[in-house]
C-alpha cells in the first residue's frame, strides 16, 4: 500500500492568552489522529502557529510597555511549552508574523484582486478621538438598544442576546480610552463572497463526497445548506478583510507600491498561517510545498476546528483558496465545546484550568489525554470533563486494567527467568481462551482487532476505540486471574507454565500498548523500553515478543490519581479578577474570529461575581437617602438599635422604623441627625421587638472588626433615590 500524504492543522491559538483545558480538547484530538496516521506508516505532517495580529495584541503590548513582537515571542514560548507538556507533537509550530505568512497573504490577495473579487467600499465606523484609532466592535461599549442593559459590547447584548451594529448602542464609549466615539468614514477592502462564482463553488463543495468521504460532517453540511439558502437565494455577504492603521499586522500592498495605510484583517492572514507554517517546514526539511497546497495536489488536507469557526472554515476559507487557485481542504473536522462538571468553564468555580497549572500541580498529562479520548467521537457534540469521573476512569481503566497486567506478571519473568520470555507454543491447556497461540494469528482475536480499532481512530471515534481496547484489557486480566501466576509460582514443578503464562500476558500487554500508543505516547515509550523493543508501528501488532527475548526490569509505569490532586488543581485555578479588565483583555478572540470555544467564557466568567444580575434586577431595589431622626437602645436586644428614619424633609416627613444590628459600633445619640441609605421597599418583617420596615446599609467584613454605616456626600437630601 502506498503511504498517504496527509497535512493536518489545528486552529491557531491567539497570542493573547494562556492555553487552557478547553483549547486542549482540539490539540489532543488532533495529535491522537496524527500519531495514529504516523504509526500506520503514512507521511503525515501536523502544523500550527500562533495567531499574532490585531488590535488586542497591539493594545496589550502597549499596556505592558513592550513591542508587539516581544509580546508574541513570549506567548509563543508559553504556548510551545504547554503543548509539549501535553505531548502535542507538531511538526512545526510557527507564527503568523512571519515572511512566509506575509508572502501567501499578499499572494492570495493579489490573485483575488485579479479575479475581481476584491472591492473597496467606504464605510462609517466608530473612531476613538482620544486614542486616534478606529475601534473594533468589541472595544465599544454602551447600553443595549433593545433592553437598555448597561455596559454591553458593540455587537451583541449579553443580557437579552440581541445582536446589533455598534452604531445602535445608546451612550457608546470607547473601552480603550473611555471617550465617546465618533463616526468616521474609511475605505475598507471586501472579499466578494456573495459573488456567483463563490456561491456556485460553495454549493457544490459543502455537499461534496470525495475519495475520502464527505468534506463536512453531516450536521455541518446541513448547517451550510441553511447558511447558503435555497438555490437562487443569495445569503452570503461580502467579508471585510481590512483594518486601518494603527494596527499590528501586514500592510496591504498598494498598487503603486506605496503605503496603503490598510492592514490585512484576520480573514486574510490567520488561516493563511496554516500555509505559512507548512512553507516554513518545507524549507527546513526540503519538502515540496506544492505537492500539498498546489491546485492539483493529491495530498489530503485536514483542518481540525471548534464548531464556532465552522462558518469561516467551511465557507470563507475554501472559497478564498479556490478562487485564488489553491487546493481546498479534503475534510473539515469540527468538534464540540468542553464543559467541566456539566457547566461552562468558570474562573470563580476554579474550572477554568490552564494547561500550565495542570502541569504545575504535578498531574500526569496522559491522564487527561486518556480521558478526553474516552469522551471524543466524530461528531460536533460537546464533551464534559466530569472531575469525579476523570479520577474514577483513569484509575479503573489505566491503572486497574491496563497497567495491572504488566505489574502482576513482569516480576516473575525478571526474578525467576532472568528476564527471558518463553516461546508461544501452547504447551498447556488454556481452555477456550482466545489467547491460544496460533502461528498465523498470534493471540488470535486480540491482534485481529487491529483493523477495527484502526478504523475507529481514522474516523475519530476514539471513545469507541477505547471501549474495544478496554474490553481486551478485561480479557487479558481474566486470563491472568484464571491462571493465577502467583499460585503457580509456589510450585517449582510448574516453572515452565509460570514462564509461559507471564510471557503470554506480557505479549497481550504489548498489543494493548500499541493500541493505546496514539493516546499515551510517553507511556508507550516507557513500555517499549521496559519490554526492550524498538518503537512499535501499527503493523507490529503481529510481531510478538519472541521466545528468549529478554525484557528489562519492570518499574512502576503510572500512578493513580488522588482526589486531593484534583481538588488542589481546582483551588489553584480559582481566581478573583477584576471582571472589566479581564473582559477587555480577552474580548478579541471571540470578536475577531471566535478562535476558540472558551472565548465567550473568557469574557463572561472571569469574575468572582457571577452569576451577574441584570440592571433590571438591581432596579428592583429601591434605595433612598434617609435622615436618622431618632435612635434608641432596645430593651433585651444585644445587637439592635431602633432607628426612626425620615424619608423626606419638612415638618411631617414619612418615617420608618428599622431595627439595625449596629449597637456594637454606634452610640445611638451620635446617630441622630445623620444621613444614611436605606432599602425602602424591603418587605416589612415582624421581629421580637416590633415591626422592622426596611434596612439600612452598612459595610462589614468577617475578617476585620467594625460596622460602618454608609453616608452620602454632602448635598444629598432625604428621599433621594440611590441608583
Ligand atoms: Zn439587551
Amino acid at each position: 500500500m502506498k503511504p498517504r500524504q496527509i497535512l493536518v492543522t489545528s486552529a491557531l491559538p491567539y497570542a493573547n492568552g494562556a492555553i487552557h483545558l478547553g483549547h486542549l480538547v482540539e490539540y489532543i484530538q488532533t495529535d491522537i489522529w496524527v500519531r495514529f496516521q504516523k504509526l500506520s506508516g503514512h507521511e503525515c505532517y501536523y502544523v500550527c502557529a500562533d495567531d499574532t495580529h490585531g488590535t488586542p495584541i497591539m493594545l496589550r503590548a502597549e499596556k505592558e510597555g513592550i513591542t508587539p513582537e516581544a509580546l508574541i515571542a513570549r506567548v509563543h514560548a508559553e504556548h510551545s511549552r504547554d503543548f509539549a507538556g501535553f505531548h502535542v507533537a507538531f511538526d512545526n509550530y510557527h507564527s503568523t508574523h512571519t515572511p512566509e505568512t506575509r508572502h501567501y497573504a499578499e499572494d492570495i490577495y493579489a490573485r483575488l484582486k485579479v479575479a475581481g473579487l476584491i472591492e473597496v467600499r467606504t464605510i462609517e465606523q466608530y473612531y476613538d478621538p482620544v486614542k486616534e484609532m478606529f475601534l473594533p466592535d468589541r472595544f465599544i461599549r454602551g447600553e443595549c438598544p433593545k433592553c437598555a442593559a448597561h455596559d454591553q459590547y458593540g455587537d451583541a447584548c449579553e443580557s437579552c442576546g440581541a445582536a446589533y451594529a455598534p452604531t445602535e448602542l445608546v451612550n457608546p464609549y470607547s473601552a480603550v480610552s473611555g471617550a465617546t466615539p465618533v463616526l468616521r468614514e474609511s475605505e475598507h477592502y471586501f472579499f466578494r463572497l456573495s459573488d456567483p462564482r463563490c456561491q456556485d463553488f460553495l454549493r457544490e463543495y459543502t455537499q461534496r463526497v470525495g475519495a475520502h468521504g464527505p468534506v463536512l460532517q453531516a450536521e455541518a453540511a446541513n448547517k451550510m445548506q441553511e447558511w447558503l439558502g435555497a438555490p437562487g437565494e443569495n445569503k452570503l455577504t461580502d467579508w471585510d478583510i481590512s483594518r486601518d492603521a494603527p494596527y499590528f499586522g501586514f500592510e496591504i500592498p498598494a498598487d503603486d507600491g506605496k503605503s496603503s495605510g490598510k492592514f490585512f484583517y484576520v480573514w486574510l492572514d490567520a488561516p493563511i498561517g496554516y500555509m505559512g507554517s507548512f512553507r516554513n517546514l518545507c524549507d527546513k526539511q526540503g519538502l515540496d510545498f506544492d505537492a500539498y497546497w498546489g491546485k492539483d495536489s493529491n495530498a489530503e488536507l485536514y483542518h481540525f476546528i471548534g464548531k464556532d469557526i465552522l462558518y469561516f472554515h467551511a465557507l470563507f476559507w475554501p472559497a478564498e483558496l479556490a478562487q485564488a487557485g489553491y487546493r481546498t481542504p479534503t475534510k473539515i473536522f469540527a468538534h464540540g465545546f468542553l464543559t467541566v462538571d456539566g457547566q461552562k468553564m468558570s474562573k470563580s468555580r476554579g474550572t477554568f484550568i490552564t494547561a500550565e497549572s495542570y502541569l504545575a500541580q504535578g498531574l500526569n498529562p496522559e491522564w487527561l489525554r486518556y480521558y478526553y479520548a474516552a469522551k471524543l467521537n466524530g461528531s460536533i457534540e460537546d464533551i464534559d470533563l466530569n472531575l469525579d469521573d476523570f479520577i474514577a476512569r483513569v484509575n479503573s481503566d489505566l491503572i486497574g486494567k491496563y497497567i495491572n497486567i504488566a505489574s502482576r506478571c513482569a516480576g516473575f519473568i525478571t526474578k525467576r527467568f532472568d528476564g527471558k520470555l518463553s516461546d508461544m507454543e501452547a504447551q498447556f491447556d488454556f481452555g477456550s481462551s482466545h489467547f491460544t497461540p496460533n502461528k498465523d494469528k498470534p493471540f488470535g482475536e486480540f491482534s485481529a482487532k487491529a483493523e477495527s480499532i484502526a478504523a475507529l481512530y481514522e474516523s475519530r471515534e476514539y471513545s469507541k476505540a477505547l471501549r474495544e481496547i478496554m474490553a481486551l484489557a478485561d480479557s487479558a486480566n481474566q486470563f491472568v486471574n484464571d491462571k493465577k501466576p502467583w499460585e503457580i509460582a509456589k510450585n517449582p514443578d510448574r516453572n515452565e507454565e509460570l514462564q509461559q503464562v507471564c510471557s503470554i500476558a506480557l505479549n497481550l500487554f504489548r498489543i494493548l500498548t500499541l493500541y493505546l500508543k496514539p493516546i499515551l505516547p510517553k507511556l508507550a515509550a516507557e513500555v517499549e523500553s521496559f519490554l526492550n523493543i524498538a518503537e512499535m508501528k501499527w503493523a507490529d501488532v503481529n510481531n510478538p515478543l519472541p521466545a528468549g527475548h529478554r525484557i528489562s526490569e519492570y518499574k512502576h509505569l503510572m500512578a493513580r490519581i488522588e482526589g486531593k490532586q484534583v481538588e488542589a488543581l481546582v483551588e489553584a485555578n480559582r481566581e478573583s479578577l477584576n471582571p472589566v479588565v479581564a473582559a477587555v483583555d480577552n474580548s478579541h478572540s471571540q470578536q475577531r474570529h471566535a478562535q476558540h470555544q472558551q472565548a465567550s467564557e473568557d469574557r463572561t466568567q472571569q469574575s468572582p461575581w457571577e452569576p451577574f444580575i441584570a440592571i433590571d434586577d438591581f432596579a428592583k431595589v429601591d434605595l433612598r437617602i434617609v435622615r436618622i431622626v431618632d435612635a434608641a437602645h432596645v430593651a433585651g436586644a444585644e445587637k439592635l438599635l431602633k432607628l426612626t428614619l425620615a424619608l423626606g424633609e419638612g415638618p411631617n416627613p414619612e418615617t420608618r422604623t428599622v431595627f439595625a444590628g449596629i449597637k456594637s459600633a454606634y452610640d445611638p445619640e451620635l446617630l441622630v441627625g445623620r444621613l444614611t441609605v436605606m432599602v425602602a421597599n424591603l418587605a416589612p418583617r415582624k421581629m421580637k421587638f416590633g415591626l422592622s420596615e426596611g434596612m439600612v446599609l452598612a459595610a462589614s467584613d468577617a475578617d476585620s472588626p467594625g460596622i460602618f454605616l454608609l453616608s452620602p456626600d454632602s448635598g444629598a437630601v432625604p428621599g433621594m433615590k440611590v441608583k
